[in-house]
């Protein structure tokens, strides 16, 4: 009589040494139903990245290979989307915008920076050929900005833009990629005026109440109202302004 097969099994078959063939096919089941229950919960819970350097022999594709490359990007990507979620307090996948995939493309055909649309992030080749400075810190900065947009709600789409882009800047903010020539904390003069103006604001309205960003950002799942300053932090967004260009006299 062979003993019962139980789970300890599977990992130390040097033990059973005296499996009959019934038990074997038992064990194989069961290893079976294992590998495919985890294939399952990777397929529900993956979100695939795609990087293609559409650039290719161009001054701005040549130098995306050489100082930035498509394993670093798809790296960023992934790591984004982690700091992204955790900013956002997003612990499930239910709470967080249903995405698959996500692709990224460097682009000869785009004169701005870059932008988000659809799950694509396209950045300008001529951008990156263009660039002064540390181009790597560069584009990973925009690469946490540009993501932020793929898993951000936006009020279906009633949230100011300013807002939008500054929510997204908080987060470049917050992963410590942003670049020399932005507003310092009280610049600016309208709190949408959006990006590094907004993101300031956002920061220091997070300051005033730890997971503010997070909460906002769930609220714009479905629709904007300025009431949401009211409803977490007890002012209108312009008394909450003023207060934040009187903290840092400007
Ligand atoms: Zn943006």
């Amino acid at each position: 009589m062979a003993k019962p097969v139980n789970s300890l099994s599977l990992y130390k078959p040097a033990k059973l040494p005296k499996l009959n063939f019934i038990t074997t096919m038992a064990s194989n089941k069961i290893v079976f139903f294992l590998v495919s229950s985890l294939l399952l919960l990777l397929t529900v819970s993956a979100v695939e990245y795609t990087v293609t350097n559409k650039a290719i022999g161009t001054p701005g594709g040549v130098r995306f290979n050489n100082e930035i490359g498509v394993a670093y990007s798809r790296q960023v990507l992934v790591a984004a989307t982690d700091f992204i979620w955790k900013i956002f307090r997003q612990r499930s996948t239910g709470d967080r915008k249903s995405v698959q995939k996500v692709s990224l493309f460097i682009v000869t055909d785009y004169d701005g920076v870059a932008f988000a649309s659809n799950n694509e992030i396209h950045v300008s080749a001529n951008y990156i050929a263009n660039y002064g400075g540390d181009l790597k810190r560069e584009i990973t900065g925009i690469l946490y900005h540009e993501m932020t947009h793929i898993w951000q709600w936006n009020g279906n789409p009633s949230a100011p833009g300013g807002l939008v882009e500054g929510i997204a800047d908080f987060v470049r903010l917050k992963s410590g990629y942003i670049p020399g020539h932005w507003v310092g904390p009280g610049g600016g003069s309208r709190w949408d005026e959006g990006y590094d103006v907004t993101a300031r604001f956002l920061d220091y309205l997070e300051g005033l109440r730890n997971g503010f960003v997070a909460q906002l950002n769930r609220r714009l799942k479905n629709g904007y109202s300025a009431d949401y300053f009211v409803q977490l932090l007890g002012k209108p967004v312009d008394q909450l302004w003023a207060d934040y260009k009187a903290t840092f006299g400007n």
